[in-house]
Parts: C-alpha cells; structure tokens; sequence
C-alpha cells in the first residue's frame, strides 16, 4: 500500500495566495487540451480563508460525484464564512473531482478514472491523476488536516458515519478518532476497505496529516439526514480542530465508535441479478443470518440465492440499487470498535 512521491512539478494553474490573510474565491485550472481548445482548462472552485496563526485544514467534497451532501454544505460555508470567523487556515473546494461532480457520476466523463484511485496523481498522467499530483504535491504540504467527504454514491447507502483507517502511529490514530467522534455522526468507522491504497486518505495517512473521510448516505440522491449530519459535522470538526469558535458548533452528538476490521464484513453478490435486501440500515445481524436474496427474473425456475452474513454486528449499508453485477457488495457489517 505505498505510493510513490509526488515531486513532479504541478500542471495545475492556481492564482491563489495561500500565505495571504482574508478571503479569496479562485479556481484551480486544470488542463484539458480539446479539439476546439487547446489551451483549454477545467475550472474548479476553490476558497481559501485565513486569518492569523492555527492549523491548516483542506475540507473537500466531490472526490466523487455522485455523492452530494458534502458538495452542497461545502459549498454554503464557502460563500457564508468570513475571515473573523476562522482561526488558522481552511481550503475549501466543495466538489474536487469536478467534472464527475458536474456529470453526477463516480468516475470522470474525461478519462474514465475514479479520482479517489488515482492517489498520489501523476503530473504525466490524464485528467484525474493531474488533479490527485496538485492535491498531493501543493495542498497536502501546507495541511495539517484532511477532512474528505463521501456518500455512497449510486451504489450503496450508509448510516450517515465518518471513517478512518487503523493507523500504526498511536498518537496521530487518537488524534484521528477524536476528529471523528468530534464530527458526531451516528458512527465512527475504523475501517479495511477494499482497495484503499491509492485513495486521498491513504496519501495523507503516508504524509502525517490527520484525515478523516466519511459515508453521510448515499443511493444518488440527497438524504435529508445526511444533510444534518453533513452539516452540524463540519461545524463541530472545526471547532473542535479551533479553525472556527467553539461557541459556533452545534451541541456535540453521541458517536459510536465502530469498525470493519476484516473482508468477513463484506457480503458480495456471487452472481448478477435483482438483490432483495432483509434488513434496514442499522439492524443487529449475526454472522450466518440471511442477508438477502438475488433472484432471476429473466429465469423464474430458477431458485433464488441467499447470501449470508460473515461477520455478526449492525448492518452499515446495504446496495442501493436493485440490480447487481457478481462481484458488487450488497451488505457491510460494522462491529463497536474495542
Ligand atoms: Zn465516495
């Protein structure tokens, strides 16, 4: 799970004075050589405010696109927050992956790539690995804290949670966790995911910078619960980092702190078909319990198969959409973190 350096000097063009105090509303030029221009780049908003000594915080959205709760609140403390209301320093680019945010999609209309696997970005390389070379070699160097934040897109929803990784180094892996149960989301996930190594998370994690990233719903659409986890989360994040006043923060939330500790949390479907879920969001499971069914329309002799739980805990998420590919996961288990 090591990434490469990212030394490479950036292709992105970006006017913005990051030592400056105040508030600058800018773009991020990124190239995108067309027929009809070649010069032409994509233009992604980013807002920088300062003011004074404190910590530096990149706080992004849109890494995909398809997931909006983040974009939207984002995008509101970009054009509400003042200078006087920060302490320190915060990057905030509300929908990073902007052409997929742009498109309502996972994967980039431009060069088909999952930003959040193309960590830590190429300067050489297509659209999506520019973009991950600008975050990795200029953002990440001036931050101390990367707060990423994901839904579950098209293909899954979520009990609305923040997530990290399990961390070697003691201190920074409290420092993290406490980030997340400050954030308050009804979970906090130390989680094995599937193919994290070349994610925004893992090149802070190989940086030092604290990172938390999250799962605020999900099914592409925006969930009015995720909308209030999204944004009290943020507001209390930062208060709790001293980037905004504590007075501001709503009241702290009660936060569970779980995790997936294994590939046993994941049930995926072993073939294609229409996924009939057997439990809601949140449900107790025991390792064993039925999980769903994926059934054969186009073949109704045929029997149903029943998936199975591998792990016992509450059900985090489940697919969003009826129908599944083999290999798609329909259910992931979360277990209280000990
Ligand atoms: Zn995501």
């Amino acid at each position: 799970m090591n990434q490469p350096a990212a030394t490479a000097k950036s292709r992105v063009i970006c006017t913005v004075d990051f030592e400056r105090e105040g508030k600058q509303a800018d773009v991020l030029r990124v190239p995108h050589s067309r027929n009809d221009s070649g010069w032409g780049v994509v233009q992604i908003p980013i807002t920088v405010i300062r003011n004074g000594d404190g910590p530096t915080v990149l706080l992004n959205g849109g890494v995909h696109g398809d997931e909006y709760e983040s974009q939207i609140a984002i995008a509101e403390l970009a054009r509400t927050l003042q200078p006087k209301d920060v302490r320190g320093r915060l990057i905030v680019v509300p929908a990073l992956h902007f052409p997929a945010a742009m498109n309502g999609s996972r994967l980039s209309p431009i060069d088909g790539k999952d930003l959040n696997r193309c960590f830590p970005g190429r300067a050489e390389g297509t659209f999506a690995d520019v973009l991950a070379h600008y975050v990795s070699a200029v953002l990440l160097p001036m931050c101390d804290v990367n707060i990423d934040l994901h839904s579950g897109g098209r293909g899954m929803d979520f009990v609305p949670s923040t997530t990290s990784h399990v961390l070697d180094d003691a201190a920074r892996f409290e420092r993290t966790n406490a980030l997340g149960l400050a954030f308050g989301a009804p979970y906090h996930v130390v989680i094995k995911e599937v193919d994290a190594g070349y994610t925004l998370m893992t090149c802070c994690e190989q940086r030092g910078v604290v990172a938390i990233s999250s799962e605020l719903g999900g099914g592409n659409r925006v969930n009015p619960g995720g909308m209030v986890a999204t944004r009290q989360g943020i507001a209390r994040a930062l208060a709790h980092l001293g980037v905004v006043p504590a007075r501001t923060a709503p009241a702290p939330s009660p936060t569970r702190l779980m995790t997936v500790p294994d590939y046993d949390c994941y049930a995926f479907a072993p073939r294609g078909g229409l996924y009939e879920p057997y439990h809601g969001l949140g449900d107790a499971v025991a390792k064993g319990d039925a999980a769903g069914a994926i059934h054969f329309v186009d073949d109704p002799h045929r029997e149903p198969i029943v998936i199975r739980y591998g792990a016992s805990g509450e059900l985090w998420c489940v697919r969003a959409q009826g129908h599944v590919q083999a290999g798609d996961p329909v259910a992931v288990i979360v277990a209280p973190y000990r």
